[in-house]
């Protein structure tokens, strides 16, 4: 590791520690040329895949969009924030072991959509609804209603 203060390419490792729980390798590092002293952190890194929209073009993969995704299906709906996020970390580790560099914006909702069904029907079927653009507006509020007046939906513990 290059030296931040001089650039000098050799620096030597004078302590190196397991930290956040550890995630993380801190490093004191002493610089060979003028001696400074400086911290690196190494942390593993998890590549998710490339996202390729329906246009073609491609852009990187969006934690914060797929967040904003289940939390606009899950508005108002009983389902707790630990459960939303452990879904949000189920559907990064089906893409990343899908292995593939780049993967189909069409598949990341499909991920998310087995994620919602076992969250709950009607965030379920809100996603559903915009993403596959159900024909009729009016089946699609019957079909809400309905799931909305189940008394025991298996959402609720
Ligand atoms: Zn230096």
């Amino acid at each position: 590791m290059h030296c931040p203060f001089c650039s000098a390419d050799d620096t030597k490792v004078i302590d190196s520690r397991l930290v956040a729980e550890g995630s993380q390798v801190r490093r004191r590092r002493e610089c060979l040329s003028c001696h400074d002293r400086f911290t690196s952190y190494e942390t593993a890194e998890l590549l998710m895949p490339r996202i390729i929209k329906q246009d073609g073009t491609r852009e990187p993969f969006d934690e914060s969009k797929l967040r904003s995704g289940f939390l606009r299906a899950l508005e108002k709906r009983p389902v707790s924030t630990e459960s939303i996020e452990a879904a949000i970390n189920q559907v990064k580790h089906n893409l990343q072991a899908t292995g593939e560099r780049e993967i189909k914006a069409l598949i990341v909702g499909e991920k998310v959509m087995e994620q919602l069904q076992q969250l709950d029907e009607v965030a379920y079927v809100r996603f559903a609804s915009v993403y596959r653009r159900f024909q009729d507006l009016n089946e699609f509020r019957r079909e809400i209603d309905r799931l909305e007046q189940q008394p025991d939906s298996k959402t609720e513990v």
